[in-house]
């Protein structure tokens, strides 16, 4: 599987993130302490959400708002 390159073109950054809105996140609860009534979670789990837009983790510069004008976008390119 080709790896996607990315560079920013602000800060050279190669983290790209995906922003989704609506996601529902669930923790599931391991641990209770009565006396101070405080719950232990688990890991987050996630499902369902929208793109809103993805961009760079660094500088959060807008990249695109979907995968279309993603790929189209001068800062990516297909790995080898
Ligand atoms: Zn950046």
């Amino acid at each position: 599987m080709a790896e996607l390159i990315f560079t920013c073109d602000a800060c050279d950054s190669h983290k790209l993130e995906e922003i989704r809105l609506n996601m529902i996140g669930a923790f599931r609860v391991i641990w209770i302490d009565r006396e101070d009534s405080e719950l232990k979670y688990g890991p987050l789990s996630h499902s369902g959400g929208c793109v809103s837009r993805y961009q760079c983790k660094n500088c959060r510069q807008i990249i695109a708002r979907n995968h279309k004008d993603l790929l189209a976008s001068k800062m990516i390119k297909p790995g080898e």
